[in-house]
């Protein structure tokens, strides 16, 4: 696959970039290991130092990186600034709780005075998706570069705008050559990396395909692994909620970043006593969605990341009507022409035997059900090959949480929205997936705590 900017606005064709060769990929891991090495040896207070900067710097060019990425993947400029933005806040996080991350855990035990002492594995290989490209890449960077662990990383070839800036920003701010490497390599020479004896790990996130892949990869070697794969996530409303609020929160719920998030909500669980008011809350969301120009501020639904993502999402929505589904809004008409516009369609009555049921629509597309009560909801959430995230909406805070441990999924938000902050960690279970990033979990998945017991 050519590492390509295809902007999604214009599907014109910006820029190609060659591959990286072995040799490229030989000097990366050389001085990576050579980090690996001397960090060992280190505080974390310098790299803590470094860290820092890296926000501030990330924090002042958020404008320019965002620009990047809006032409990389076509998101909105604004929710392109706001990715950077967060990106910015994961670094600082990491910074200030570079001590407390890797203090040694002191403990009692019959043989002696014990302790886990935090320690640093070895490089780290990540490969990442298109969809939110800088801050993918420092949800692992950020941590495993105060654990010591140096990061080469495969990102999406749709996004090597993005994949060439993060390295760029982070040389400027002071991280040493060889802590976190660009690659642009094909499929093969990551499977090399993985079976590399320096490299240590691989956290990929993206689709189950790629998961399956490079699990296996990682197991043939015996190298640790993170998977953060996709979502159906569940947006229930039970019939004591408040409608105002949901009201609030619906149609960025499934829009955000033109529906192409693995966490947003993907089937709406409506009880029958509020079916036809929610329906009609997303329908009056998804109707208001003002396509256009992803950097003019008034557009309010972007593109999706490329014309193939649009003509496989259109196949995906007419197989669910063939099997049956209902198109309770939208018109697919608009959805046949030659750009990356995919405008928004609602499908209810999806019955379990219509593939739509088990999938994930990467996109505008919100599916809806009605349900008798709450044990329906649950029911019905927890049928899913996936179980990344979920938002409920109840009549109390202590109800939404009762229903929230019910729920089989990596997160629950109880009625708001849920979004993503550094100290939150993030990742599922099931087809979604195992592990977690961000917060203390995510520093946690590539460190080795070694015990180390004195008599
Ligand atoms: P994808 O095709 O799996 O691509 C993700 C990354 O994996 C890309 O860098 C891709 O490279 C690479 N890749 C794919 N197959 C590979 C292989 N066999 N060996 C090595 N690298 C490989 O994913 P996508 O469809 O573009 O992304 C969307 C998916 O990611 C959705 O399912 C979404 O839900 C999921 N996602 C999950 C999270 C999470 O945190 N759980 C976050 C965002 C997205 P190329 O581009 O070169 O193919």
């Amino acid at each position: 696959m050519a590492y390509q900017v295809t902007n999604p606005y214009t599907n014109q064709v910006e820029k190609t970039y060659d591959n990286h060769n072995d040799a490229y990929v030989e000097s990366a891991l050389t001085k990576g290991h050579r980090l690996y090495k001397q960090w060992r040896k280190e505080s974390v207070e310098k790299r803590a130092k470094v860290l820092y900067k890296v926000s501030e710097l990330f924090t002042e060019k958020a404008e320019e990186l965002a620009a990047i990425i809006t032409k990389d993947m076509g998101k909105r400029i604004s929710e392109a600034k706001g990715e950077v933005l967060v990106s910015a806040e994961i670094a600082r996080y990491y910074a200030e709780k570079a001590d407390t991350f890797m203090a040694p855990t002191a403990f009692e035990s019959r043989m002696g005075k014990a302790q886990m002492v935090p320690h640093s594995i070895g490089i780290l290989m990540a490969v990442e998706p298109w969809n939110f490209p800088i801050y993918q890449l420092m949800r692992v960077f950020a941590p495993n570069y105060i654990v010591g662990n140096p990061m080469v990383y495969k990102h999406a070839s749709n996004t090597p705008g993005s994949a060439e800036a993060f390295e760029v920003l982070l040389k400027e701010a002071g991280v040493e050559e060889g802590a976190c490497t660009n690659l642009f390599v094909d499929y093969s020479q990551v499977n090399q990396i993985i079976a590399d004896k320096r490299v240590q790990g691989v956290a990929l996130t993206g689709s189950e395909r790629a998961g399956e892949l490079i699990a296996a990869e990682a197991g043939k070697n015996l190298k640790r692994s993170s998977l953060e794969l996709g979502g159906s996530d569940p947006f229930i409303v039970l019939e004591d909620a408040n409608l105002n609020e949901v009201k609030k929160i619906i149609g960025q719920a499934r829009l955000y970043n033109a529906g192409q998030v693995c966490t947003s909500s993907k089937r709406f669980i409506v009880t029958e006593n509020n079916y036809e008011k929610v329906l009609a809350m997303l329908t009056e969301a998804f109707a208001d969605a003002k396509t256009g120009d992803p950097f003019d501020e008034r557009t309010t639904l972007a593109p999706l990341s490329s014309l193939k993502a649009k003509k496989d999402l259109v196949k995906q929505v007419e197989k669910a009507l063939e099997n049956g589904a209902t198109l309770a809004y939208g018109d697919m008409t608009k959805n046949q022409g030659d750009d990356s516009f995919f405008h928004p369609v609602i499908l209810t009555d999806i019955t379990i035997d219509n593939p739509a049921y088990y999938e994930e629509f990467f996109g505008p597309v919100g599916q809806v059900y009605k349900v008798k009560d709450e044990q329906a909801a649950i029911e019905l959430a927890n049928d899913s090959n996936y179980g990344l995230s979920g938002i409920v909406f109840a009549g109390t805070q202590e109800r939404g949480a009762e229903v929230a441990k019910q729920i089989e999924t990596g997160a629950v938000f109880v009625n708001s929205y849920g979004g993503t902050l550094p100290e939150l960690p993030f990742g599922g279970v099931k087809r979604s997936g195992y592990g977690r990033e961000l917060g203390e979990p995510g520093i946690e998945a590539f460190m080795n705590k070694e015990l180390v017991v004195v008599r």
